[in-house]
């Protein structure tokens, strides 16, 4: 009988393995082991220190111990710079300076006027609601004509405006309401004004800082990213930002402030390449955020 080679008899033994039982694990070669093994050698709870972590001390065990000592917090790498009021102060002076005559870009006659040229403006340019509102309020002049108007015929008049079907059904509900519950006025208050269908916090602040005179700061998207950069704020939620900005710039400028913003978000600070190299707020601009500038 020839003689087998040690290998040749352990391919029969693996033949012979019965099913469902597991194969024996071989040991790793030139002592490499797989990192899913390695980490099954782990203790449990056990983890990589941080590169240049400094070695634990040994903490006393059992009943008696002193307790162990406050976990020290890690500053974090970019500290959020918090805006000094004179940094603010200069930032107001040089918007002043820069948009002297500021205002809602909307033309409107009446706060119901504002109020439905506001919910037309959503996703829409200022231009072009301007476009569409002298023939709508010729024709629907007040909140009970809009509400009982036929849907169709609103629809089309508001159409070029986008979204025309929502928007149609957003102002019916409105003027339902305000002719249900405010005898066909607009509101005065934020509180009545959100109430309101279809009414957030920034329509009721362009309305009210518009058309009441009010004061009333609108954070839409560039007051959002204008305030952002210039380190005003370092929130992103809208309603956080609005707090944030009320209580750094004073009550009576709140209104002028966003259209200060909102101009210059326009012109200047725009969202994809800032033009930071001719911006007059750029001696008094971290430009957080900003990575590339024209
Ligand atoms: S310096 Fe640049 S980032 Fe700052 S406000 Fe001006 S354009 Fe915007």
């Amino acid at each position: 009988m020839a003689r087998r080679s040690p290998r040749s008899r352990r391919n029969d033994t693996a033949k012979t393995r019965l099913p469902g039982k597991r194969r024996p694990q071989s040991t790793p070669r030139s002592g490499r082991v797989k990192p899913s093994a390695r980490r099954a050698l782990k203790p449990a709870g056990a983890r990589h220190a941080p590169q240049g972590a400094r070695p634990r001390a040994a903490r006393p065990a059992g009943p008696g111990a002193a307790p162990a000592a406050a976990r020290v917090r890690r500053p974090r790498a970019v500290r959020y710079r918090r805006s000094d009021s004179e940094r603010v102060a200069a930032v107001l002076d040089q918007l002043d300076r820069l948009y002297p005559h500021a205002q809602t870009a909307l033309t409107f006659q009446s706060p119901l006027q504002l109020l439905i040229a506001t919910i037309l403006s959503a996703q829409c340019t200022d231009a072009r609601v301007n476009q569409v509102t002298p023939g709508l309020f010729a024709r629907y002049p007040d909140a009970r004509t809009l509400a009982v108007a036929k849907r169709e015929d609103l629809e089309e008049m508001i159409r070029s405006t986008g979204f025309f079907r929502n928007k149609a059904k957003s102002i019916q509900t409105c003027c339902r309401d305000l002719v249900e519950r405010h005898g066909g006025e607009v509101p005065r208050t934020m509180e009545e004004l959100t109430a309101l269908p279809g009414v957030g916090r920034k329509t009721a602040n362009v309305v009210l800082g518009n058309a009441f005179g009010i004061p009333g700061l609108v954070v839409d998207t560039h007051v959002g990213r204008v305030s952002k950069r210039l380190s005003l704020t370092d929130q992103d939620d809208p309603v956080k930002v609005e707090h944030a900005l009320m209580a750094i710039v004073p009550r009576e400028r709140w209104t002028v402030f966003s259209h200060w913003l909102i101009l210059h978000g326009r012109r200047v600070c725009v969202a994809r390449k800032p033009r930071c190299s001719i911006c007059p707020l750029a001696p008094h601009c971290p430009r957080v955020g900003v990575t590339s500038a024209a």
